[in-house]
């Protein structure tokens, strides 16, 4: 089988790996029928995360049940798939209150640039889709894998209720879900900062009523003046650095919700700005499992189109051109298909 191995900053290669096998009751195998390169993918890829082996890459995947562990009971071959970049139980105690990205036995997935994955925990970790879908219905499904999960987990811990006023700060896919999930949660104004033509229209097509193009303390000021001094209700970090968790703390209403779901990369939180701030704080790895089944059912009946966030489709050979164009940016999010 061949998959992607990422050997060190800017090189992934195509190569032959093992085939995945059972290895506990259970498991199941699927055959991926669409897999993606994620934002952040390209921390390791950029060399910002070490690399200290040959890595097999990829966590985000939707496909055909090939095979199941003798224990497995809820999904069967021949189902079509989707489940969570995490496997959980889904019956411990943190996934019973909605954490199953914390569950207690959470296995990461990291192998799903390929053609064939073996998801462990495959009871709690997998839900099948009505039938087996459509070709033109993958992509979106593929984005409740991790990416549309995440931006529905950001508008969710933000507290997006209809009527909000919503900031997200980041146009990658992410925050271009974020802003599509906030429109389904009916917020009535949705201010997205981007200064990326392309992802700015996207943004507006997703919901975004203002888009902001400044940055650091110009953009907050820019908020402040669209939010007349107040601030939003709820505002969705979904970037990672210092600068993005600053503006989307400073630009946060008193009272308001601050959800953050961009990997944290060298973010130091000032305890005495934070308690001045007034804001509720809450993210972390999304537990898109949580989201799935209604997220199904909006995907299913043509509710939502997440998959429009895929503006790149390559075979899953060219996998090393489709983490080269998002690097650059010449590519919102690569779809790959074996
Ligand atoms: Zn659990």
């Amino acid at each position: 089988m061949l998959g992607a191995v990422l050997y060190g900053p800017r090189d992934v290669r195509f190569e032959e790996r093992d085939i995945p096998r059972i290895t506990k009751s259970t498991d199941a195998i699927i055959r991926i029928s669409a897999t993606c390169v994620c934002g952040s993918d390209l921390w390791p890829y950029r060399g910002i995360n070490a690399i200290p082996q040959p890595t097999p890459m990829g966590h985000e995947y939707c496909g055909i049940v090939e095979e199941v562990g003798n224990a497995v009971t809820s999904v069967k071959p021949g189902q079509f798939v989707i489940g969570s970049f995490f496997a959980s139980d889904n019956t411990c105690p943190n996934c019973k209150v909605g954490y199953q990205s914390s569950c207690q036995h959470a296995e990461f997935i990291s192998t799903a640039q390929a053609s064939v994955l073996r998801v462990p925990l495959a009871d709690g970790t997998l839900v099948a889709t009505p039938a087996v879908p459509s070709d033109d219905l993958i992509p979106s499904l593929l984005t409740l894998s991790d990416v549309m999960g995440t931006g529905w987990f950001a508008a969710d811990a933000a507290n997006v209720k209809p009527g909000s006023t919503v900031v997200v700060v980041g146009d990658g896919a992410v925050g271009l879900l974020g802003v599509l999930s906030a429109k389904q949660m009916g917020a009535g104004r949705i201010i997205a900062m981007s200064r990326h033509p392309s992802r700015q229209k996207l943004a507006r097509e997703f919901g975004a009523t203002d888009i902001v193009t400044e940055r650091g303390d110009e953009g907050v000021a820019r908020l402040n003046e669209l939010t007349n001094g107040i601030g939003a209700d709820s505002v969705l970090e979904c970037v990672g650095t210092q600068e993005s968790m600053m503006q989307a703390i400073s630009t946060s209403r008193k009272g308001g919700y601050v959800s953050y779901v961009g990997v944290p990369h060298g973010v130091e939180l000032n305890g005495e700005q934070l308690f001045f701030a007034h804001v509720h704080l809450h993210g972390g790895p999304a537990p898109v499992r949580r989201y799935l089944p209604e997220l199904i059912k909006l995907v299913w009946n043509r509710k939502i189109n997440p998959g429009k966030v895929f503006d790149l489709t390559l075979p899953l050979d060219h996998v090393a051109e489709g983490y080269r164009a998002m690097d650059e940016r010449r590519a919102i999010k690569t779809l790959l298909r074996p």
